[in-house]
């Protein structure tokens, strides 16, 4: 683990150390065994971002399931409908099945919510929604179906541990935030 780090243009400083994040990690796990028990889940994992929180994540899970993975990709519509959003790969079997979304981070809230939308869709018994990361002062409104979350973060840029800077830094074991630097030196 270094302290700093430089990608591209911008420094990045640790936020959340790997060794905190396998704990929480963990913890859900367990929580997760117990809440569906006798049950056989299907976990979605939203890519890119998720890939290795999800993978850890099912490590600790000790009742059957099943697993997937979706990848949404935004882009900007007209005026009058702003950032439209569009999945991929998203099984199409969630009928009477309990689903958990799991997300790397949930930021406005408007990514998750619309994968929340599209799952609905296929009439699932149970939908509840896993994040590693949220940041509470980004997120427009409370979202009921977010049942886990392992970290609630400032409203900072973070990268690693599968969050990305232009592409890079998803393979970085731990979390880095953005350093600023303090108005009274610009
Ligand atoms: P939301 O739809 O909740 O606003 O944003 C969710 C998506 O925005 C995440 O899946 C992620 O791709 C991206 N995102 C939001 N905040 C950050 C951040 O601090 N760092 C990185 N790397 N991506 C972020």
């Amino acid at each position: 683990m270094t302290n700093q780090i430089q990608i591209e243009d911008k420094t990045f400083e640790i936020l959340l150390e790997k060794h905190n994040i396998s704990k929480r990690t963990r913890l859900i796990g367990i929580q997760m065994n117990v809440d569906y028990e006798n049950k056989c889940p299907i976990f979605i994992g939203v890519l890119n971002g998720s890939f290795l929180f999800m993978a850890d994540l099912l490590r600790e899970i000790e009742i059957p399931c099943e697993i997937g993975f979706i990848k949404v990709s935004s882009y900007e519509g007209t005026a009058s409908k702003g950032i439209v959003k569009q999945a991929f790969g998203l099984p199409g079997n969630l009928h009477n099945r309990d689903v958990i979304i799991v997300e790397d981070i949930v930021d406005t809230g408007l990514t998750l919510n619309y994968v929340l939308d599209e799952v609905r869709k296929q009439g699932p018994a149970s939908i509840k929604a896993c994040t590693l990361l949220l940041k509470p002062e980004a997120l427009i409104a409370p979202i009921k179906e977010l049942e886990y979350t392992a970290f609630e973060i400032p409203n900072e840029f973070v990268v690693g541990y599968g969050l990305d800077y232009d592409g890079l830094g998803r393979n970085l074991k731990d979390i880095y935030r953005e350093k600023t630097v303090p108005s009274h030196l610009l």
